[in-house]
């Protein structure tokens, strides 16, 4: 080792101390171990590897999937004073040759490669006559086919154990499910390295679920009282990104759209304005997303299901990287359990891998219908056990009542019995409530003893009984044809040999925190102080990285990120050194940015004290 990690934390990085199992991590790597880093997004495993590669000897070489994520990682390490570049085929001929010349000088600290590039024989080549310091392998998930991510390239990382041997491994991912962990370190050949693992709980973000009536409204009541906020919105097809756009626009709220059918120019431009711009709404399919790592996000907002609580997870997971208090909020309702059921059904996919995305399915589901703590369900899914009653989430915040819905249950069932096992929902509350409609009539079901006896529970409720008996396997709903049958369960309960509970749905409230939504009055910003003049002071700091930021072309957060800004208002340094102890201010960027940061606080409070 040539430096000390706690030393290359403070001085280049600006914090004052490890996190969680980093030091672990970091020092193990530093003195050449391999290693597994199993953290959530936003616990910091950037450091894992970077630390530990400015430590050693050589350049650390990091192996990234995504363009768009190494070009900020190398940035942000610029503005740390970090020699750090990333080789990808955006390079010029001319651009790729000098950083080669670079490699060989031993003039990098870092250099991030695409697995493509990596493993030429040219690359492979250079680096053999390179002093490297560690190979860093990030969304490390990307080798196993069992994750949402496979990519065939990341299997070939494999050889790096032979080619490159005595050069540490570190593989990183934010990928919590341990199939997919075990796999990666079987593929990678990470059988001997120390595993470091930490909670996949995500405790500054709060989880909303609500019940799907009139989303749009429901969104627009989400959305008041947070403008100013970097989001995302995911909806499931590309015409509804469309029209989503168009309707918080048409109200004022500056959104864009991101899906696959677009053109690639608008849609780089509008990830470009996302990351750049502050207080933008991107609307998007699940093609946005991945390698994103602005660490502002301040709310994601789901119109439409997730296909897994695996999915759910990784997509919310892009909310409050930074730690600052965050929202994962979902509408949902009987609609998307049919329309997922029935997307599965349609795929060309073999039975017994429908039958596993159905399960998954299940399992989300379950989640969405549970009365009780929603992170305690998410993280068991996990296999971690957690006590509940978080505190923050909806159900925790709000308790839900339940009701004894035995005899309600008893009725839906016979009401699906009776009517052939053939019908949808809609039909089956049609003659719960006794509604003579043409196609109830036509099939006789105004005769059937079930007809009305459903009138004492209003429609919403009567979707919710059936939502959750399809969760319990009473109701079974056909994929093909969103229609429902009977399952195992149903027969102890139609006997009344098995009572059920159910949760009971909230009347959506447009103003009510029951919808995940802000009260009147409430802070726009969640990251408030609660200090006015700190808050005020936050703001003209923002001001200014926003304009040191427009000045380099470069997104805000890689100036300085929110949480060292909000340090920053609650310190109030006067000079280079005070401002160098905050925390997030390294070295070089005291260097770089002391003068007009100290510059913007005097303004700040020279105006605030002749007002
Ligand atoms: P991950 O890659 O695990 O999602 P990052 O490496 O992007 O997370 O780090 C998330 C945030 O935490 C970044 O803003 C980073 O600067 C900050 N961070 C990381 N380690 C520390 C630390 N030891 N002290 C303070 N902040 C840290
Ligand atoms: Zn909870």
């Amino acid at each position: 080792m040539i430096a000390d990690p706690a030393d290359v934390l403070r001085t280049v990085f600006g914090h004052a101390a490890f996190r969680g199992r980093q030091e672990e991590a970091v020092r193990h790597v530093a003195e050449g171990g391999d290693a597994v880093v199993l953290f959530p997004t936003g616990a910091g495993k950037s450091m894992c590897y970077q630390v530990p590669s400015l430590c050693r000897e050589g350049v650390g070489v990091v192996v990234s999937p995504l363009i768009a994520l190494m070009r900020d990682q190398v940035e942000a390490l610029k503005q740390a004073g970090v020699r750090a570049a990333a080789l990808n085929s955006s390079l010029s001929a001319s651009e790729a040759s000098e950083l080669r010349g670079k490699l060989r000088a031993g003039e990098l600290d870092l250099v991030y490669v695409t697995p493509e590039r990596l493993v030429t024989d040219g690359f492979l080549d250079l680096l053999g006559r390179c002093r490297i310091a560690l190979f860093a392998i990030d969304e490390a998930h990307c080798v196993s086919q069992w994750g949402h991510d496979f990519r065939p390239e990341y299997l070939k990382l494999a050889s790096l154990k032979e080619l490159f041997p005595g050069v540490p491994r570190i593989a990183l991912t934010a990928t919590a499910d341990p199939q997919t962990r075990e796999d990666l370190i079987e593929r990678l050949g990470l059988q001997g390295a120390s595993v470091f693992t930490t909670s996949f709980d995500r405790p500054n973000i709060r989880y909303t679920i609500v019940d799907k009536d009139e989303p749009r409204k429901q969104l627009l009541a989400f959305l008041r009282n947070r403008q100013g906020e970097s989001g995302i919105i995911y909806c499931l097809s590309r015409a509804k990104v469309d029209g989503i756009v168009e309707f918080l626009n048409d109200r004022g709220i500056e959104a864009r759209g991101y899906h696959a059918g677009m053109d690639r120019d608008v849609r780089d431009r509008a990830q470009d304005a996302f990351l750049k711009e502050e207080g933008l709404v991107l609307v998007a399919t699940i093609a946005f997303g991945m390698g994103i790592d602005k660490p502002d996000v301040r709310f994601v907002a789901h119109l439409d299901l997730p296909s897994s609580v695996e999915a759910y997870y990784q997509e919310t997971g892009r909310a409050g990287r930074d730690g600052l208090p965050s929202d994962a909020w979902m509408t949902y309702g009987m609609g998307d359990l049919s329309q997922r059921a029935r997307m599965i059904a349609e795929s060309a996919a073999p039975d017994d891998v429908k039958r596993v995305e159905r399960m998954k399915l299940d399992a989300l589901l379950a989640i969405c219908e549970t009365p009780h703590c929603r992170r305690q369900a998410l993280l068991a899914h996990f296999g971690e056990a957690h006590p509940g009653g978080c505190g923050n989430c909806d159900n925790c915040i709000r308790p839900v009542a339940t009701w004894d819905g035995s005899v309600a249950a008893q009725k839906a069932l016979s009401a699906i019995h009776r009517t052939g096992r053939r019908y949808g929902a809609g039909h089956i509350i049609d003659v719960l409530l006794g509604r003579a409609t043409e196609k109830v009539v036509r099939a006789g079901h105004d005769q059937i003893p079930t007809f009305g006896v459903g009138k004492d529970i209003e429609e919403r409720t009567w979707q919710s009984v059936l939502r959750q008996l399809a969760v319990l396997g009473a109701v079974i709903v056909d994929p093909a044809y969103s229609t429902l049958d009977l399952g195992e369960p149903a027969r102890a309960i139609l006997k009344g040999e098995r009572s059920v509970a159910f949760r009971q749905d909230r009347k959506f409230e447009a103003s009510g925190a029951g919808g995940g939504g802000r009260k009147k009055g409430e802070r726009s910003r969640p990251v408030s102080s609660g200090d006015a003049g700190e808050d005020a002071l936050f703001e003209a700091l923002r001001g200014e990285r926003m304009a040191i930021a427009r000045e380099q072309g470069v997104p805000p957060y890689v100036v300085f990120h929110d949480s060292t800004l909000r340090e920053m208002a609650k310190a109030r340094p006067e000079t280079l050194d005070d401002l160098g102890g905050v925390p997030g201010v390294g070295a070089a960027k005291l260097g770089r940015y002391g003068d007009r940061f100290l510059e913007a606080i005097g303004r700040h409070m020279d105006a605030g004290a002749g007002a």
